[in-house]
């Protein structure tokens, strides 16, 4: 599967896919964001200065009778004022209801 179906197979907008393993039983889809401007949350400022990296693993329904795992890389973002803060996904929250309500195959 090439990575541009995938990604709009997900219908990811916001990451990129950056990476596919593939197995017999499992993809594993390595998705990343493009760096922008940030409204910290404490003080309203925006920022873009990134102050580091965190990998979070999450289950996707499966596609094709393959387990999908999404890596995402989570940017995290450090205002002037000190407040760090990892960066909002959309998308995150629309997966954990389709991933609940979606029939286990
Ligand atoms: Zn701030």
């Amino acid at each position: 599967m090439h990575s541009n179906s995938i990604s709009k197979l997900l219908n990811l907008k916001e990451v990129t896919v950056k990476k596919l393993e593939q197995s017999d039983s499992v993809i594993n889809v390595y998705l990343e964001t493009k760096p922008k401007e940030h409204v910290c949350p404490c003080c309203g400022l925006s920022t873009s200065k990134i102050h580091d990296y965190r990998t979070q693993k999450i289950k996707h329904f499966p596609i094709n009778h393959k387990e999908v795992i999404l890596i995402l890389r989570k940017r995290r973002y450090v205002c002037t004022c000190g407040k760090r803060f990892y960066e909002e996904y959309s998308f995150l929250t629309k997966y954990m209801r389709i991933s609940k309500e979606w029939p286990s195959v």
